[in-house]
């Protein structure tokens, strides 16, 4: 039986990503146990279809057949898709959202690539920082995640400054990155505030150098003065991780919502 719900996690990857290894029922027999809703957020990566272990478009009725499964055991479970945006693949993109919304519970937004590398993987990032500095890396990062919230295409937006997770390696221009980061994130909560679409706090930077949530709690209490929403993902790639985070996710579940600042997306029940 399960007792009353203390909290949400929309952000869960199983083995439908190609960097996870959950299965779904496993997630939601312990989101049951721990009361906390179970959001699967596998990574969508239109740039990405050749790639071996990417989820496909081909794939996508396997993923929804298992949730279905899953769903009827265990209803507080909700799908969704982790949708890579990238502004040159924006009518692809919007094509893929139209054909596939109907299908998902939500679809969240998310940026992970400058060029084609990924700021959230070290070697890859250190490409970029060589090629343009941080606060360049930094630059093109919030373009493109401030181009994802002007797409429209999606019911929440995550880790807006994931860029961030590597930053404390590049110790010369931290400070002035820093500066930078602080600036744009509150410009994009802003933005995310005018659109009325959630921001994630991501609980992930913790497990990084950065050893910071994104966005971090001085960003969320300013931009919670500015009316920004916000839900919660402690972005699993792990049941084990999953489990651990489950206390933190119930924290900043309570924090928001005690600042009326819980939003959740789609259509999800409130707690
Ligand atoms: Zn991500
Ligand atoms: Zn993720």
């Amino acid at each position: 039986m399960v007792s009353k719900l203390l909290a949400h996690d929309f952000h869960i990857h199983t083995h439908f990503s190609p960097d996870s290894d959950g299965e779904l029922n496993d997630y939601a027999e312990a989101g049951q146990q721990l009361s906390c809703h179970v959001g699967y957020l596998d990574h969508f990566e239109l740039a990405f279809q050749e790639r071996k272990g990417y989820l496909s478009e081909a794939m996508l009725p396997l993923l929804l057949e298992e949730f279905d499964k899953t769903h009827s055991k265990y209803p507080e479970t909700s799908i969704s898709l982790e949708i890579d945006y990238y502004s040159h693949l924006h009518s692809e993109i919007t094509e893929f959202c139209d054909n596939h919304r109907r299908d998902f519970d939500y679809l969240i937004g998310s940026v992970h690539c400058v060029n084609e590398l990924a700021v959230t993987s070290h070697k890859e990032v250190t490409l970029l920082v060589q090629k343009y500095g941080l606060v360049g890396v930094l630059r093109h990062y919030f373009n493109e995640v401030e181009a994802a919230v002007h797409s429209k295409l999606f019911d929440g937006i995550a880790h807006i400054d994931a860029v961030m997770r590597f930053a404390p390696n590049f110790p010369k221009s931290l400070l002035q990155a820093e500066n930078y980061w602080r600036k744009r994130t509150l410009e994009l909560g802003e933005l995310c505030s005018q659109y009325r679409l959630p921001v994630e706090v991501n609980l992930t930077g913790l497990n990084f150098p950065w050893g910071r949530v994104h966005p971090d709690q001085e960003i969320i209490d300013l931009l919670v003065k500015s009316g920004t929403t916000f839900f919660v993902g402690s972005d699993s790639h792990r049941v084990t991780s999953f489990v651990n985070s489950v206390p933190l996710v119930c924290q900043f579940t309570r924090y928001l919502q005690e600042r009326g600042a819980l939003r959740l997306p789609g259509n999800v029940n409130s707690l």
